[in-house]
């Protein structure tokens, strides 16, 4: 069984088949449908298993679905400094997951439209906050980073509708709880309706447990 049917917009699947992805993996068979239902997800899978298309592929999808890009052309060339307003957030630990989630994510989105934008630690900001000055409809973050993009009000997350955390245990014991918490009610509401959220993690200990109920609503939690 390959992609087709799964319910992804056409501009994904032929990305997909650019990728040369024949056929979709237990954790993008399972997750796909449900993220494309709207559906809030818990998901446990390992590095390896496709996870990154399994988020990447519905959240691309789902916002070419609501209208292409949302950056409107004079916005894109004026010199403002106003704070980019992604609608898509994936955090994810390092700096290395999220530099390879971020060409995963800019693979399916080929002639698009969509614009996306990774932001880390450890390496001048300048070059990222140009960036996201240029537009961004997908930002691939790791959380520190995220919060002094915030603080200086050169990123707002209100219009946040899909938010993945991906390797969401190793964020934990990395000690990035007090920013994913500060990130999550920085957006619209910590549980409003609007946003769409996912988690992966490899291990489902008591404080992701936590996480997912304090973060997630109404969530379907697969294991592959
Ligand atoms: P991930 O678990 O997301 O890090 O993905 C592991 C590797 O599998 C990556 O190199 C992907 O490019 C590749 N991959 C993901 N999904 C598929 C698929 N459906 N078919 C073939 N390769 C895939």
């Amino acid at each position: 069984v390959g992609f087709e049917g799964a319910g992804l917009v056409e501009a994904v699947l032929r990305n997909v088949a650019r990728c040369g992805y024949e056929s979709p993996t237990p954790v993008q068979r399972y997750a796909i449908p449900i993220a494309l239902a709207g559906r809030d997800l818990m998901a446990c899978a390992q590095t390896g298993s496709g996870k990154t298309a399994a988020f990447c592929l519905p959240v691309v999808s789902g916002l070419l679905a609501a209208g292409g890009s949302g950056i409107g052309p004079r916005e894109r060339s004026s010199f403002n400094r106003a704070a980019a307003k992604p609608r898509a957030l994936v955090l994810a630990p390092t700096r290395e997951l999220a530099a390879q989630i971020n060409e995963e994510a800019k693979k399916f989105s080929l002639q698009t439209g969509l614009r996306v934008v990774v932001a880390y630690g450890g390496t001048p900001m300048y070059n990222q906050l140009r960036d996201l000055e240029r537009g961004a409809d997908i930002l691939v973050a790791t959380p520190g980073r995220l919060v002094d993009m915030v603080e200086r009000s050169r990123l707002s997350l209100e219009a946040i509708k899909y938010l993945v955390m991906d390797e969401a245990d190793r964020m934990l014991d990395m000690g990035f709880e007090p920013q994913i918490r500060m990130i999550v009610e920085r957006m619209n509401m910590p549980r409003k309706p609007m946003r769409q959220t996912m988690l992966f993690s490899a291990t489902f200990p008591p404080e992701i447990q936590r996480l997912a109920l304090d973060f997630l609503s109404n969530y379907i939690f697969i294991t592959v």
